[in-house]
């Protein structure tokens, strides 16, 4: 029987797994994130103990990446703080070396497809993964594809309202100062509160002003996507208390303005938490190279 690859690629660490899906996910290795030929030379010798099985690999990837075909960049990693990763070719040595398939895709998209396939999305054809940590980014499956367009999106980017007089901080974002990410990031909560958010307690301010952020920033992205669905993950949502507040937030800002079955009751159905937990990444990276058919 056939076997998918599936690689986690992020900042820090690229995660590796063979496998078929959830009940058959193996062989997880962690492979620290150097320079890209050393990183990706370890990454193939990884698989090439599986290279007569592979059928196909699956990559989510830390961005922004060039997803075009047709570019001439094509599957590469664009400008990135990351030292020595600008310009990295994640698919081309993949291929070279396995002669199989590669599909890359934004760590959100990936994780967008694995909710998708085996999560808190299974049998919609339209929803959002939102991720809320380190940065803010976003997946989109709209009509079972994921979307692109000239770039992927960039969720994490949008501009939503600042009250100056509740909230003076100027935000993060190195582009943007006080876009969605400048202010509700876990950097932009660490900056702004003197405490990393996993140390803030829940009932402190700072979760009343996050759920306030993200709230507004999911009202672009609901006007805009109309999805069955929002997933939210990413450490900072590790709070489960914003659950409750966001939806309240958007039901205020929303729910009599669009009078959908959808965006009625208390949104519990409506905004959730992944399912796939911790293994999220690897198993979006695994549902991209089974892809429609496997
Ligand atoms: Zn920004």
């Amino acid at each position: 029987m056939g076997l998918y690859g599936a690689i986690e690629a992020g900042g820090t660490k690229f995660l590796c797994a063979v496998g078929t899906g959830p009940e058959d996910l193996r062989a997880i290795i962690r492979i620290p994130t150097t320079t890209p030929e050393e990183t990706i030379g370890r990454v193939i010798t990884f698989f090439q103990d599986f290279r007569s099985k592979l059928q196909a690999i699956g990559v989510g990837a830390f961005g922004p990446l060039d997803l075009n075909p047709k570019s001439p960049t094509f599957g590469t990693i664009l400008t990135t703080p990351k030292p020595g990763w600008s310009g990295a070719n994640l698919l081309k040595p993949l291929r070279e070396a396995f002669n199989v398939p590669v599909y890359l895709e934004t760590d959100v998209n990936a994780a967008a497809a694995g909710e998708g396939r085996w999560g808190a999305a299974r049998d919609l054809s339209t929803f959002v993964y939102l991720t809320v940590g380190t940065g803010i980014g976003g997946g989109a499956v709209v009509h079972k594809q994921l979307l692109h367009g000239a770039l992927h999106p960039e969720m994490g980017h949008i501009r939503i309202p600042h009250d100056w007089k509740r909230d003076p901080f100027p935000g993060v974002c190195p582009f943007h100062g006080d876009c969605l990410e400048g202010l509700a990031s876990g950097p932009a909560l660490k900056a702004r509160w003197g405490q990393p958010p996993e140390s803030l307690p829940w009932d402190h301010p700072a979760w009343d002003l996050e759920a306030e952020y993200l709230a507004l920033g999911l009202q672009t992205i609901l006007c805009i996507l109309a999805p069955e669905r929002i997933i939210m993950g990413g450490g900072v949502m590790e709070n489960r208390s914003l659950f409750p507040r966001i939806r309240q937030r958007v039901r205020e800002v929303l729910s009599r303005y669009l009078p959908i079955p959808a965006l009625q009751g208390d949104l519990e159905d409506y905004i959730v938490p992944p399912a796939l937990g911790d293994r999220a990444g690897l198993l979006g990276a695994l549902a991209l190279a089974i892809g429609e058919t496997g």
